[in-house]
């Protein structure tokens, strides 16, 4: 059977194909009359036609600063290499503030956004003062793009200790994105005490885990390392560090190990050829992405993917420049390895490698921006250098040239939710309540405080101890331990009997008789297993 399509007909599969595949094919589409069916091969040569001629669109937002600048230079690259993206540009940075919008984005841009599933943006400012967070921060979170990647690789002709050394760098940093401190769930307990709640969670590990383990499978990676500091944050820390271990056993192909982070940065200023890809939590990670990005060159070099089940945003790791913005100085790198890693996210990997070849064969050749390379060769400025980069495209670099893969583009429209995913990683286990933290503030001595405390512990509960900034003061201590003028009092259940919430709010009643109570938390055994810390000294 042989089928020949009418335009008519082209439009009827197309509009089956985006029945399946949920993919926009632009109809008439040029190179549809070229496949005719036969049989079952056929059918796949048309999938892969189609797919070629399938025009993702995707949301653009150029920010602020020095944004404007290397976001054209970046799509003037991508157009002049045809790829085969259109762009939706969005509303998004300081001067939509400045409008009145308090998440830095018009909730047009928002809709877009969510509906196109994949943002790229340049970068952005957040305003200065109390009040406003941070665009970045908030795309990154209320989008759940729950994975950072950060690929640090030596670039030929980009001058770095190492690189002079011959010390070959390719370290992937994978960070978490959105819980710990980064939560940003702040407080002031006393006028002295501030309290930073940091949220390490089972789900949102496991689904960063997951995602680095599945990374560095495809990378052909020699070693996935867990950077942590579960010797002191045994419980937050952990848990993340129990994730890792827990998905590990499901990839024993793969080496995998761990690290304490302290350890880790000064073996990577040291040996950063030791490592390849590693996995953090937020806030460590986001100091260990900046220390590998200088490694590489600086933040000019250090492109960055936050990736979602759903919705993946693409930027630069450095801010907007505003000592160099409008002057047309900037270099345009960054965010062009940022949208090479988009390109290769929705399966344009031809076009990515062709660009990537073109950009280290015109940093291997000297061309550089003023920001970095030899201050023999006068420098270019940021439309010169992305001009250099299109007049080299079909070169090769002597080092690190990419392999020229053909494109399979998928499509980065997400699924519709109707209502927000909720995450259990399993059932609950048994848990009973067996005491209470209470956080009060007073500037009297340990004794003295203890002693109005048993007054007020009753016949349910023990006062265990007092501690000061996590260092126990009673009933064991030392003088020589500085105080401020907030204690957290522990109170425990005679022989671990169960409580109930309205023992603790029994206590807390009577305890504010005496003490201003900052805050409380209940004391848990899940499983039999005290799920609490000990303090420093207990
Ligand atoms: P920055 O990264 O903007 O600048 C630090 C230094 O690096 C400056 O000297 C700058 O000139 C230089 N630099 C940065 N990018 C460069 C480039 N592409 N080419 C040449 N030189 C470059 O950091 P900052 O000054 O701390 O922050 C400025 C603003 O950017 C702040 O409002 C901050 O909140 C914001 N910021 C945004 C993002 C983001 O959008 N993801 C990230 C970091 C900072």
């Amino acid at each position: 059977m042989q089928i020949n399509f009418s335009k008519n007909k082209q439009k009827e599969v197309s509009n089956i194909f985006f029945s399946i595949f949920n993919a926009r094919i632009p109809c008439p589409c040029p190179n549809f009359a070229a496949v005719r069916i036969h049989e079952v091969s056929d059918f796949y040569e048309l999938i892969k036609v189609l797919k070629k001629n399938n025009h993702m669109k995707i949301a653009v937002a150029k920010g602020d600063g020095i944004g404007p600048e290397i976001m054209d230079a970046v799509l003037k690259i991508f157009s002049a290499n045809h790829v085969p993206l259109e762009y939706d540009f969005v509303d998004m940075g300081k001067w939509v503030f400045d409008k009145g919008f308090n998440n830095g984005m018009t909730p047009e841009a928002k809709q877009t956004i969510e509906n196109l599933g994949l943002l790229f943006k340049g970068p952005m400012e957040t305003p200065k003062g109390k009040g406003v967070k941070s665009i970045n921060v908030t795309a990154r979170k209320t989008w759940n793009t729950f994975a950072n990647k950060r690929d640090f690789r030596t670039l030929h002709g980009v001058d770095t200790v190492f690189s002079k050394a011959g010390i070959p760098i390719d370290i992937t940093v994978v960070r978490e994105n959105i819980e710990d401190t980064y939560g940003g769930i702040e407080h002031m307990l006393t006028h002295d005490v501030a309290l930073s709640r940091r949220f390490i969670t089972r789900p949102g590990s496991m689904q960063v885990i997951r995602y680095a383990f599945e990374m560095a499978k495809q990378k052909k990676a020699k070693r996935i390392t867990c950077v942590h500091k579960a010797n002191i944050m045994k419980i937050t820390d952990g848990l993340f560090l129990e994730c890792f271990q827990e998905v590990a056993k499901e990839y024993p192909e793969l080496k995998a190990d761990d690290i304490i982070v302290d350890d880790l940065c000064m073996k990577l200023v040291t040996r950063p050829d030791l490592f390849d890809v590693l996995v953090l939590t937020n806030l460590q990670g986001d100091i260990v992405s900046d220390l590998c990005a200088g490694l590489v060159g600086g933040l000019g070099f250090a492109p960055s993917a936050n990736i979602g089940d759903h919705i993946s945003i693409f930027e630069a790791v450095h801010g907007t420049a505003p000592d160099i913005a409008g002057k047309n100085i900037a270099n345009p790198t960054a965010l062009l390895l940022s949208g090479l890693a988009m390109l290769r996210h929705v399966g344009l990997t031809e076009n990515a490698a062709v660009i990537e070849n073109a950009l280290l064969y015109t940093l291997e050749n000297g061309t550089h921006t003023g920001d970095f390379g030899d201050k023999t060769i006068p420098s270019v400025n940021t439309t010169q250098f992305a001009d250099t980069i299109i007049s080299n495209f079909g070169k090769k670099p002597n080092i690190g040239a990419r392999e020229i893969i053909a494109n399979e583009p998928g499509t980065p429209t997400p699924l519709k939710l109707e209502t927000n995913p909720m995450m259990i990683s399993k059932e609950s286990e048994s848990e009973t309540i067996v005491g209470v933290d209470l956080f009060i503030e007073s500037d009297e001595q340990p004794n003295a405080i203890a002693e109005k405390c048993k007054r007020h512990a009753g016949v349910k509960f023990n006062l265990i101890n007092i501690s000061n900034r996590g260092t126990q003061v009673w009933p064991t201590g030392s003088v020589y331990t500085n105080l401020v003028n907030q204690y957290n009092v522990r109170f425990e259940s005679i022989e671990d009997e169960p409580l109930n919430q309205q023992d603790v709010i029994g206590l807390y009643v009577s305890m504010s008789g005496n003490f201003k109570i900052c805050s409380f938390e209940l004391l848990n055994m899940w499983a039999g297993k005290k799920a609490y810390s000990l303090a420093q000294g207990q």
